[in-house]
């Protein structure tokens, strides 16, 4: 099954006078459990392809599916439901909030959630931190964490909803190489023993090499797939097409 379905999505933005066309005509559909990696140069619409598929910004044209469910008609509030039961997010630069201890933060997206009472939320919390290798560090602010620290905090906070698809832009872009690794190897290791879809943005060669799944994109469309062969870990790239020719001069 795909967990997500995106057909004929384009996203423009308006900038002044100018238009920006930062998704042409994307159609794509992600299986559920991938580890996947979105890769391409700055501006190539890596964000704004994640941002929509976490449901915090609409496509200007197409549709998007989460787990079979059309999310282009939803209001805002059935958005935000959506996104508190099924998606989570790390971000490059974490954004945690700076008054919240690491276990507060991890518990955040669970109190919009009135079908979990305080008890099983003080027991995912628990969890997730476990998980993530911080339980010493529950009471900790962010600020006396490490970046790779924070991440794997962003990371518990992104797993405590239990959602179908972890989004993640940038993960590794605010962290020195080793620390990097580590967080990597933690999202693999969360990929593979609890099934969950992850889908991350990287340009990072090292980064892009860690998934299974690829796509490429480049001015706003999407340039090819790649599937890691298991074997000799090389990658199997389907060119989609050559880029449009630009018909604006
Ligand atoms: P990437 O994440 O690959 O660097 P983005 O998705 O951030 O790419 O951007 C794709 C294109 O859309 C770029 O040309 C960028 O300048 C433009 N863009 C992104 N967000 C906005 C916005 N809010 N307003 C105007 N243009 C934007
Ligand atoms: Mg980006």
């Amino acid at each position: 099954m795909s967990v997500v379905r995106i057909e004929h999505v384009f996203k423009e933005y308006q900038l002044g006078e100018q238009t920006v066309h930062a998704l042409n005509d994307i159609t794509w559909s992600i299986e559920a459990g991938v580890f996947l990696a979105i890769s391409g140069p700055s501006g190539s619409g890596k964000t704004t392809l994640l941002n929509l598929i976490g449901c915090i910004d609409k496509p200007s044209s197409g549709k998007i599916f989460i787990n079979e469910e059309d999310v282009s008609e939803k209001s805002p509030n059935e958005l935000a439901d959506l996104r508190s039961r099924s998606i989570g997010f790390i971000f490059q630069t974490f954004n945690l909030l700076p008054v919240l201890s690491a276990a507060e933060n991890v518990e955040y997206p669970l109190l919009r959630r009135t079908d979990i009472s305080a008890e099983e939320r003080k027991k995912r919390v628990d969890y997730f931190l476990d998980i993530v290798g911080l339980s010493q560090f529950a009471n900790h602010r962010p600020n006396q964490l490490s970046g790779g620290q924070r991440q794997r905090v962003a990371i518990a906070r992104a797993l405590a909803i239990k959602p179908a698809i972890v989004l993640a832009d940038e993960p590794t872009a605010n962290l020195d190489k080793a620390t990097g690794r580590e967080i990597l190897s933690l999202m693999k290791k969360i990929n593979r023993h609890l099934k969950t879809t992850f889908i991350f943005s990287t340009h990072d060669q090292k980064v892009i090499d860690r998934a299974d799944r690829l796509v490429q994109m480049e001015d706003g469309c999407i340039t090819a797939f790649g599937v890691r062969n298991e074997m000799d870990k090389t990658w199997n790239l389907a060119r989609v097409r050559a880029l449009p020719e630009s018909d604006d001069e």
